[in-house]
Protein backbone atom coordinates (compact mmCIF):
# COMPACT_ATOMS: atom_id res chain seq x y z
CA UNK A 1 0.00 0.00 0.00
CA UNK A 2 1.75 3.50 -0.69
CA UNK A 3 2.37 5.78 1.98
CA UNK A 4 0.40 8.03 4.02
CA UNK A 5 1.99 11.08 4.69
CA UNK A 6 1.55 14.51 6.58
CA UNK A 7 3.83 17.19 5.72
CA UNK A 8 4.54 20.59 7.30
CA UNK A 9 5.71 23.07 5.42
CA UNK A 10 7.13 25.92 7.73
CA UNK A 11 7.70 28.06 4.84
CA UNK A 12 9.83 31.44 6.06
CA UNK A 13 8.33 31.29 9.96
CA UNK A 14 9.91 30.72 13.24
CA UNK A 15 13.18 31.91 14.40
CA UNK A 16 15.29 29.45 16.21
CA UNK A 17 14.12 28.56 19.51
CA UNK A 18 10.44 28.16 18.23
CA UNK A 19 11.45 25.89 15.25
CA UNK A 20 13.41 23.59 17.65
CA UNK A 21 10.68 23.82 20.26
CA UNK A 22 7.97 22.75 17.48
CA UNK A 23 10.10 19.88 16.28
CA UNK A 24 10.40 18.79 19.81
CA UNK A 25 6.92 18.80 20.66
CA UNK A 26 5.84 17.34 17.47
CA UNK A 27 8.49 14.47 17.98
CA UNK A 28 6.80 13.54 21.02
CA UNK A 29 3.44 13.63 20.06
CA UNK A 30 4.32 10.66 16.97
CA UNK A 31 5.09 7.29 18.59
CA UNK A 32 6.83 4.97 16.95
CA UNK A 33 3.76 2.20 16.17
CA UNK A 34 1.98 5.61 14.44
CA UNK A 35 1.88 4.38 10.43
CA UNK A 36 1.67 8.51 9.24
CA UNK A 37 4.48 8.81 7.62
CA UNK A 38 5.50 12.41 9.11
CA UNK A 39 7.64 14.87 7.40
CA UNK A 40 8.98 18.67 8.30
CA UNK A 41 10.09 21.40 6.47
CA UNK A 42 11.44 23.80 8.46
CA UNK A 43 13.29 26.58 7.06
CA UNK A 44 17.02 25.71 6.08
CA UNK A 45 18.73 27.12 8.92
CA UNK A 46 17.73 24.84 10.79
CA UNK A 47 17.41 22.09 9.11
CA UNK A 48 20.42 20.29 10.45
CA UNK A 49 20.03 20.14 14.20
CA UNK A 50 16.08 19.00 13.29
CA UNK A 51 17.24 16.53 11.71
CA UNK A 52 19.53 15.29 14.34
CA UNK A 53 16.82 16.33 17.38
CA UNK A 54 14.18 14.24 15.23
CA UNK A 55 16.61 11.38 14.63
CA UNK A 56 15.39 8.33 17.06
CA UNK A 57 11.90 8.82 15.74
CA UNK A 58 11.33 6.54 12.92
CA UNK A 59 8.11 8.09 11.63
CA UNK A 60 9.27 11.56 11.46
CA UNK A 61 11.68 13.01 8.39
CA UNK A 62 12.81 16.38 7.75
CA UNK A 63 12.49 17.90 4.25
CA UNK A 64 13.84 21.00 3.01
CA UNK A 65 11.83 23.32 0.96
CA UNK A 66 13.79 23.94 -1.86
CA UNK A 67 17.05 23.33 -3.27
CA UNK A 68 19.47 24.99 -6.25
CA UNK A 69 19.24 23.13 -9.89
CA UNK A 70 23.30 23.93 -9.40
CA UNK A 71 25.87 21.29 -8.80
CA UNK A 72 27.88 23.34 -6.88
CA UNK A 73 30.27 26.48 -7.28
CA UNK A 74 29.04 30.30 -7.40
CA UNK A 75 25.88 30.59 -6.84
CA UNK A 76 25.86 33.27 -3.29
CA UNK A 77 22.77 32.25 -0.96
CA UNK A 78 22.04 28.77 -3.00
CA UNK A 79 21.80 25.62 -1.20
CA UNK A 80 22.56 22.34 -3.33
CA UNK A 81 21.57 19.00 -3.22
CA UNK A 82 24.73 17.70 -2.00
CA UNK A 83 24.38 19.73 0.94
CA UNK A 84 21.18 18.23 2.15
CA UNK A 85 22.20 14.88 0.97
CA UNK A 86 25.34 15.32 3.26
CA UNK A 87 22.95 15.78 6.56
CA UNK A 88 20.22 13.64 7.46
CA UNK A 89 17.45 15.28 5.59
CA UNK A 90 15.29 12.76 3.22
CA UNK A 91 12.86 14.90 1.24
CA UNK A 92 12.75 18.12 -1.02
CA UNK A 93 9.89 20.32 -1.66
CA UNK A 94 10.42 21.27 -5.11
CA UNK A 95 8.10 23.97 -7.05
CA UNK A 96 5.97 24.75 -4.29
CA UNK A 97 3.53 27.80 -5.89
CA UNK A 98 5.28 30.19 -3.83
CA UNK A 99 8.72 29.58 -5.01
CA UNK A 100 7.08 29.20 -8.79
CA UNK A 101 5.38 32.93 -8.62
CA UNK A 102 7.90 34.45 -6.20
CA UNK A 103 11.12 33.11 -7.99
CA UNK A 104 9.77 32.29 -11.26
CA UNK A 105 10.52 28.41 -10.98
CA UNK A 106 9.49 27.44 -14.65
CA UNK A 107 7.98 24.04 -15.06
CA UNK A 108 11.56 23.21 -17.27
CA UNK A 109 14.03 25.03 -14.08
CA UNK A 110 11.76 21.89 -11.89
CA UNK A 111 12.79 19.03 -13.58
CA UNK A 112 16.22 19.89 -13.64
CA UNK A 113 15.79 20.58 -9.89
CA UNK A 114 14.03 17.05 -9.74
CA UNK A 115 17.31 15.56 -11.39
CA UNK A 116 19.46 16.65 -8.89
CA UNK A 117 17.60 15.94 -6.34
CA UNK A 118 16.94 12.33 -7.24
CA UNK A 119 20.94 12.12 -8.14
CA UNK A 120 21.75 12.85 -4.30
CA UNK A 121 19.35 10.17 -3.47
CA UNK A 122 16.89 12.49 -1.85
CA UNK A 123 13.22 12.11 -2.28
CA UNK A 124 10.90 15.00 -4.06
CA UNK A 125 7.76 15.97 -3.03
CA UNK A 126 6.94 17.84 -6.12
CA UNK A 127 3.91 20.49 -6.41
CA UNK A 128 1.37 21.31 -8.70
CA UNK A 129 -1.52 23.52 -8.70
CA UNK A 130 -3.59 26.16 -10.74
CA UNK A 131 -4.44 29.88 -10.11
CA UNK A 132 -7.95 30.94 -9.59
CA UNK A 133 -8.07 32.44 -13.02
CA UNK A 134 -7.07 28.98 -14.53
CA UNK A 135 -9.66 27.12 -12.98
CA UNK A 136 -12.43 29.76 -13.87
CA UNK A 137 -11.60 29.19 -17.42
CA UNK A 138 -11.43 25.74 -17.31
CA UNK A 139 -7.60 25.14 -18.26
CA UNK A 140 -7.34 23.43 -14.52
CA UNK A 141 -6.28 20.10 -15.79
CA UNK A 142 -4.43 21.20 -18.96
CA UNK A 143 -1.90 22.92 -16.52
CA UNK A 144 -1.48 20.44 -13.96
CA UNK A 145 -0.93 17.88 -16.86
CA UNK A 146 1.70 20.58 -18.10
CA UNK A 147 3.76 20.74 -14.39
CA UNK A 148 3.19 16.90 -14.05
CA UNK A 149 4.84 16.07 -17.96
CA UNK A 150 7.70 18.52 -17.69
CA UNK A 151 8.75 18.28 -14.26
CA UNK A 152 8.66 14.43 -13.58
CA UNK A 153 7.81 12.39 -16.54
CA UNK A 154 11.68 12.76 -17.80
CA UNK A 155 12.12 10.06 -14.81
CA UNK A 156 12.41 6.51 -15.46
CA UNK A 157 10.02 4.35 -13.47
CA UNK A 158 12.36 2.90 -10.56
CA UNK A 159 13.23 7.25 -10.22
CA UNK A 160 9.25 8.27 -10.68
CA UNK A 161 8.36 5.78 -7.98
CA UNK A 162 10.53 7.61 -5.46
CA UNK A 163 8.19 10.75 -6.17
CA UNK A 164 5.65 12.14 -3.64
CA UNK A 165 3.35 14.53 -5.65
CA UNK A 166 1.45 17.71 -3.78
CA UNK A 167 -1.78 18.90 -5.63
CA UNK A 168 -1.79 22.81 -4.02
CA UNK A 169 -4.28 24.57 -5.60
CA UNK A 170 -2.70 28.09 -5.65
CA UNK A 171 -6.20 30.07 -4.80
CA UNK A 172 -6.45 27.51 -1.76
CA UNK A 173 -3.10 28.55 -0.38
CA UNK A 174 -2.80 30.43 2.94
CA UNK A 175 -6.65 31.54 2.22
CA UNK A 176 -8.60 29.65 4.40
CA UNK A 177 -10.76 28.16 1.41
CA UNK A 178 -9.75 24.21 0.92
CA UNK A 179 -10.60 22.78 -2.01
CA UNK A 180 -13.76 20.55 -1.42
CA UNK A 181 -13.24 16.87 -1.29
CA UNK A 182 -14.87 16.54 -4.51
CA UNK A 183 -12.37 19.30 -6.37
CA UNK A 184 -9.60 17.30 -4.74
CA UNK A 185 -10.62 13.91 -5.70
CA UNK A 186 -11.10 14.51 -9.26
CA UNK A 187 -7.92 16.21 -9.56
CA UNK A 188 -5.80 13.70 -7.55
CA UNK A 189 -7.40 10.65 -9.60
CA UNK A 190 -6.38 13.09 -12.91
CA UNK A 191 -2.80 13.02 -11.64
CA UNK A 192 -3.05 8.85 -11.23
CA UNK A 193 -4.84 8.66 -14.75
CA UNK A 194 -1.88 11.19 -16.04
CA UNK A 195 0.97 8.60 -14.05
CA UNK A 196 -0.72 5.45 -15.12
CA UNK A 197 -0.73 6.67 -18.86
CA UNK A 198 3.19 7.07 -18.75
CA UNK A 199 4.34 4.08 -16.72
CA UNK A 200 1.39 1.66 -15.88
CA UNK A 201 -0.97 1.07 -13.34
CA UNK A 202 1.27 -0.44 -11.26
CA UNK A 203 3.61 2.89 -10.43
CA UNK A 204 0.64 4.87 -10.43
CA UNK A 205 -0.71 3.34 -7.55
CA UNK A 206 3.04 3.36 -5.73
CA UNK A 207 2.69 7.32 -5.66
CA UNK A 208 1.80 9.16 -2.83
CA UNK A 209 -0.49 11.89 -3.68
CA UNK A 210 -1.25 14.39 -0.86
CA UNK A 211 -3.16 17.29 -1.40
CA UNK A 212 -2.53 21.28 0.04
CA UNK A 213 -4.04 24.21 0.96
CA UNK A 214 -5.55 25.44 3.99
CA UNK A 215 -5.86 21.97 5.78
CA UNK A 216 -6.60 21.76 9.32
CA UNK A 217 -7.96 19.42 12.18
CA UNK A 218 -11.17 20.48 10.74
CA UNK A 219 -11.37 19.63 7.42
CA UNK A 220 -8.44 16.79 7.69
CA UNK A 221 -11.19 14.16 7.90
CA UNK A 222 -13.05 14.90 4.91
CA UNK A 223 -10.28 15.52 2.53
CA UNK A 224 -8.02 12.61 3.60
CA UNK A 225 -11.75 10.51 3.47
CA UNK A 226 -11.03 10.43 -0.43
CA UNK A 227 -9.30 7.47 -1.93
CA UNK A 228 -7.11 9.05 -3.88
CA UNK A 229 -5.87 11.74 -1.54
CA UNK A 230 -2.37 10.04 0.61
CA UNK A 231 -2.23 12.76 2.92
CA UNK A 232 -1.55 16.46 3.17
CA UNK A 233 0.98 19.08 3.02
CA UNK A 234 0.27 20.93 5.70
CA UNK A 235 1.26 25.37 6.20
CA UNK A 236 -0.28 27.33 8.22
CA UNK A 237 -1.86 24.44 10.69
CA UNK A 238 1.75 23.12 10.46
CA UNK A 239 3.24 25.63 13.19
CA UNK A 240 1.31 24.69 16.34
CA UNK A 241 2.13 21.50 17.18
CA UNK A 242 -1.07 20.21 18.73
CA UNK A 243 -2.98 21.35 15.75
CA UNK A 244 -0.62 19.46 13.02
CA UNK A 245 -0.64 16.26 15.76
CA UNK A 246 -4.22 15.99 15.20
CA UNK A 247 -3.86 16.12 11.69
CA UNK A 248 -1.88 13.26 11.98
CA UNK A 249 -4.43 11.70 14.33
CA UNK A 250 -6.91 11.94 11.69
CA UNK A 251 -4.69 10.08 8.90
CA UNK A 252 -4.42 7.40 11.59
CA UNK A 253 -7.91 6.98 12.16
CA UNK A 254 -8.42 6.32 8.07
CA UNK A 255 -5.40 4.20 8.23
CA UNK A 256 -7.03 1.82 10.67
CA UNK A 257 -10.66 2.29 9.85
C1 LIG B 1 1.60 25.18 1.81
O1 LIG B 1 2.38 26.00 2.19
O2 LIG B 1 2.01 24.27 1.09
C2 LIG B 1 0.20 25.26 2.22
C3 LIG B 1 -0.62 24.37 1.76
O3 LIG B 1 -0.15 26.28 3.08
P1 LIG B 1 -1.53 26.40 3.93
O4 LIG B 1 -1.78 25.05 4.56
O5 LIG B 1 -1.26 27.45 4.94
O6 LIG B 1 -2.60 26.75 2.97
Amino acid sequence: MRKKIVAGNWKMNLNYDEAILLADSVSNLVKENQKTNVILAPPSVYLNEIAILIRDNPMISVAAQNCSDKISGAFTGEISAAMLSSIDVSHVIIGHSERRKYFNESNSLLAEKIRVVLENNLLPIYCCGETIEERNSKKHFEIIAEQIKTGLFHLDDSKMKTCTIAYEPVWAIGTGVNATAEQAQEMHLYIRNLIKEKYGAETAKEISILYGGSVTSQNASELFSCPDVDGGLVGGASLKAEEFFSIIQTMEKRISS
